[in-house]
């Protein structure tokens, strides 16, 4: 079997949904799952609306879920089932505003929020199976909440692995061997009790993973909006350039570090039975796309020893100096003690001889974090930061690379660099304003456009 996700501009309109009805035809012969994203802009336009209930109007909010339903009839229309599929859509989207309205006046509970949020993904699943069971595919619609068992983190769930394995199988299985197609969502779980979750933004991507791993796929194919994995993200790069290949290292470390292409969690379901990841065009399904596999034959891009470039904004910089501590043992320790009571995720990290500077993304609980990193040195933060990540074979091992990174950066200042065991990064931080022109000039330095 092979799972085939498709992300949210792969299913933004009518025509999307019919080109993906069309790729699917191709793979009926492959016994495929379909995992698909919420329709591009209706996560974003769903989170939106806690701001919505929060104000308090009735009105506002009818008329801004009206909106949303707009855009799947819209789709609807074009497809010969689709009336069919907006009767639940505008059923499930009935309930949703019922239970806002319940809570208007006041800020949504964590809980409430993904409930909110995973409707994206139901509504553009209703569209998908209806547009394939339009191309004469054996279609069935599968709610994929009581499978992707996950604890109560609301927000970032984590999946309960074996759970999703025997429940995958279960429920899956006797569809395809009956030569279904299942259609399910991506993104979205719930908790042993059947409450609602989400597993983080980008979140399909981990789902289809997931799935892949407990079927025992073939491959998972991610279909995107770009040709595959590339040397740069293209919206900053034009001229970036395909991978045909990448390892899961190489992924990982891709996706970490900003590449929003793959969630960073993707591969790692997959690893244990070397499951490939497909990333490919929808809107060009001929091309091969880039295979992502432990046995990957990662080709030289030109002459150059470097494969891709990545950068991530939002970033904040937390600087800890601790003269008397720096030297003594358990001051690591204690520092990241701090962190992991409260959650915090630290993507980068420098130390000096008496000071140690890391990144996080998540600024939402950072001021307890600070608080108590003040009772062990004297701490300061820079804000508004992007770290820029260079990514290469033996980066570690051949002579002259770190110089000729840094000499592609300036104007812009270095503030944080970091290269970790895996010697296949180089990681540091500038000003995020200047990040998109400083991944350019390291672009042409490197692959020479
Ligand atoms: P989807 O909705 O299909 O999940 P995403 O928007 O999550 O798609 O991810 C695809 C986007 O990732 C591309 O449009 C591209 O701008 C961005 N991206 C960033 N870095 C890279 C990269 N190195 N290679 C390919 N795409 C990248
Ligand atoms: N729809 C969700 C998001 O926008 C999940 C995904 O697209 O992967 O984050
Ligand atoms: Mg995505």
């Amino acid at each position: 079997m092979i799972v085939s996700k498709f992300g949210g501009t792969s299913v933004a309109d009518a025509d999307a949904i019919h080109r993906l009805a069309a790729i699917m035809a191709g793979r009926a012969e492959e016994r495929p799952l379909v995992v698909v994203s919420a329709m591009a802009g209706i996560t974003d336009a769903l989170l939106a609306l806690a701001s919505v209930v929060h104000g308090g109007s009735r009105d506002e909010l009818e008329t801004a879920i009206g909106e949303l339903i707009g855009r799947h009839e819209a789709v609807a229309m074009s497809l010969a089932d689709g009336e069919m599929a907006m009767a639940t859509v505008r059923a499930d989207a009935e309930a949703l505003l019922a239970s806002l309205t319940a809570a208007a006046g006041r800020r949504l509970r964590p809980p409430e929020l993904d409930y909110l949020v995973g409707h994206g993904e139901l509504w553009s699943s209703r569209l998908v199976a209806a547009a394939m069971a339009g191309a004469g595919l054996r279609a069935a619609w599968v709610d994929i909440r009581p499978i992707m068992v996950t604890d109560d983190r609301f927000g970032r769930a984590t999946p309960c692995g074996h759970l999703i394995n025997t429940r995958a199988r279960d429920c899956l299985e006797p569809l395809l061997d009956e030569g279904i197609i299942p259609v399910t969502q991506g993104f979205i779980g719930a908790t042993p009790d059947a409450v609602p979750t989400t597993l983080g933004r980008g979140g399909s991507d981990f789902t289809a993973a997931l799935l892949g791993a407990a079927l025992g796929a073939a491959r998972v194919e991610i279909w995107t909006d770009v040709d595959g994995l590339m040397t740069a993200d293209p919206r900053i790069v034009p001229t970036a350039r395909t991978l045909s290949a990448a390892s899961y290292d190489e992924a990982a470390e891709l996706a970490t570090f900003g590449a929003k292409v793959l969630h960073p969690a993707t591969a790692m379901p997959l690893v244990r039975e070397g499951i490939p990841i497909v990333v490919l065009n929808s809107r060009r399904p001929e091309l091969a796309g880039t295979i992502i596999e432990p046995a990957a034959e990662l080709e030289r891009m030109g002459d150059s020893p470097i494969r891709f470039i990545s950068s991530k904004r939002g970033i904040t910089v937390i600087n800890v100096r601790a003269p008397r501590m720096l030297g003594t043992y358990g001051f690591l320790r204690a520092m990241f003690e701090v962190f992991e009571r409260h959650e915090v995720v630290v993507d980068v990290l420098a130390s000096g001889e008496v000071s140690v500077s890391l990144t996080v993304e998540d600024r939402s609980r950072l001021e307890p974090v600070i608080r108590e990193l003040s009772d062990l040195g004297e701490v300061w933060t820079e804000d508004r930061r992007a770290i820029v990540s260079v990514v290469g074979i033996g980066l570690r091992t051949t002579p002259g690379l770190a110089s000729r990174i840094f000499r592609a950066v300036p104007p812009a200042n270095v503030e944080v660099i970091s290269q970790g065991a895996s010697a296949i990064n180089m990681t540091f931080v500038v000003r995020e304003d200047d990040g998109p022109d400083v991944v350019r000039r390291l672009h042409q330095e490197f692959f020479g456009d």
